[in-house]
């Protein structure tokens, strides 16, 4: 009989379950926030996540919810587990994603290695974090930051005073963690336990937003490798993470890692795996929370390379520039959102993978710079 898998949320992680959904026989249903989202092709409803009747009402008669982002309010994510609806992520494991510093304290308990961490009540807390540390620290608001919002680098207690001041809670005070460079681990796990990890990447962000991954990551030694993969699988497990997890990773010049922080859903780091991998992270999503046999989660070629497009053309839409880059570029992959171009929206990536890592950056952001 056939699988329905229901997301909650229209962006473009919804919109890239899409197909593989289709090739599995799987019906996919979307709950967007709005019209024109980039997952409305697959849309049969529209509603607000916050509310639980929307939600339960779109609940109805799958066999599975799963998500788009993680903003869904637990309230809402125990209701739809108390009507019995088979939730992956289930509300425990989310929310390690939904709260910096539930998830700090539990990676603490889990023994993983992260910075050097505290919450901070107040400007005074902040103060002798900050003398513990040197005079600088990161400071963050535990819930609700993304693409490098909420998060911010200060040296006096003052630069956060209006986060304290809207806050009903405390920051999260992190030391600043001199890194080489940022990773991203993959691996997705079923509820009936199977887990499976991809190779470490490395991320580049520019202005707290990813702009180009390369996979594997460069340089990574097999014990850099191993490490990753056993701390994504450790927490995959710890947390009781179902479907896609990544854990983003920051890389110390002695070759620690340290986890920065969490997603339970498919990535921006892991979509190289649509075009580099065995198997695509959002078909091992589908497959992860339909407790379905994962996939090989094996690279294609020796590397794998995706960019971001960022902001789009300035004038035009997307598609207008296909045919041109499509001409010059026809290894590269070209992946859109459906999104309107808009100054630093990110409305698609471009995937080129190939033997030589020179020649797989220089397509990926060849292609891409068509449409910037
Ligand atoms: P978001 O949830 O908005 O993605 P992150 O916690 O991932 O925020 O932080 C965004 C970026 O800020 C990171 O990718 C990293 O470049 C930088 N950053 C975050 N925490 C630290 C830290 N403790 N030390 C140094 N840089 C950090």
């Amino acid at each position: 009989m056939t699988k329905t898998v229901g997301v909650v949320g229209g962006g473009q992680l919804a919109r890239m379950m899409i197909a593989p959904a289709v090739e599995l026989g799987v019906e996919l249903r979307v709950l967007v926030e709005g019209e024109a989202m980039a997952a409305s092709l697959a849309a049969t409803a529209v509603g607000d996540y916050r509310d639980a009747e929307t939600v339960l009402a779109f609940a109805r008669d799958v066999d599975v919810i799963t998500f788009d982002h993680e903003h869904v309010p637990q309230p809402v994510l125990r209701a739809l587990v108390d009507a019995g609806v088979a939730v992956h992520p289930g509300p425990d494991a989310l929310q390690f994603a939904q709260d910096k510093l539930v998830m700090r304290s539990r990676l603490a308990e889990l023994g993983a290695p992260q910075p050097d961490w505290a919450a901070v009540a107040d400007e005074a807390d902040l103060r002798s974090f900050l003398d513990d540390h040197g005079g600088r620290a990161v400071v963050k608001t535990p819930r609700g930051g993304y693409d490098g919002k909420g998060v911010r680098v200060v040296s006096d207690p003052a630069d956060v005073a209006e986060w304290f001041a809207a806050s009903d809670g405390p920051l999260l005070a992190e030391e600043l963690v001199p890194f080489t460079r940022e990773l991203a681990q993959q691996v997705a796990r079923r509820p009936s336990g199977q887990v499976v990890a991809y190779p470490v990447a490395e991320t580049v962000q520019r202005d707290g937003v990813c702009a180009e991954v390369i996979a594997p990551a460069p340089r990574a030694s097999e014990r850099l490798m191993e490490v990753a993969a056993r701390l994504g699988v450790t927490i995959a497990e710890g947390l009781g993470v179902t479907g896609m997890l990544a854990v983003e990773l920051f890389e110390t010049a002695d070759e620690r890692i340290l986890v920065n922080e969490l997603a339970m859903r498919p990535h921006n780091s892991g979509h190289w795996t649509q075009d580099g991998a065995v198997t695509s992270q959002f078909e091992q999503h589908l497959r992860a929370v339909l407790d379905l046999p994962l996939g090989a989660t094996d690279p294609l070629a020796d590397w794998a390379v995706m960019v971001n497009i960022l902001g789009g053309p300035a004038a035009g839409g997307l598609t207008d520039r296909f045919a041109a880059a499509m001409a010059e570029h026809p290894t590269a992959k070209i992946h859109t959102y459906g999104k309107d171009p808009r100054p630093g929206r990110k409305v698609g990536h471009v995937n080129a993978v190939g033997d030589d890592l020179e020649d797989a950056v220089y397509e990926a952001r060849a292609a891409a710079g068509f449409f910037s």
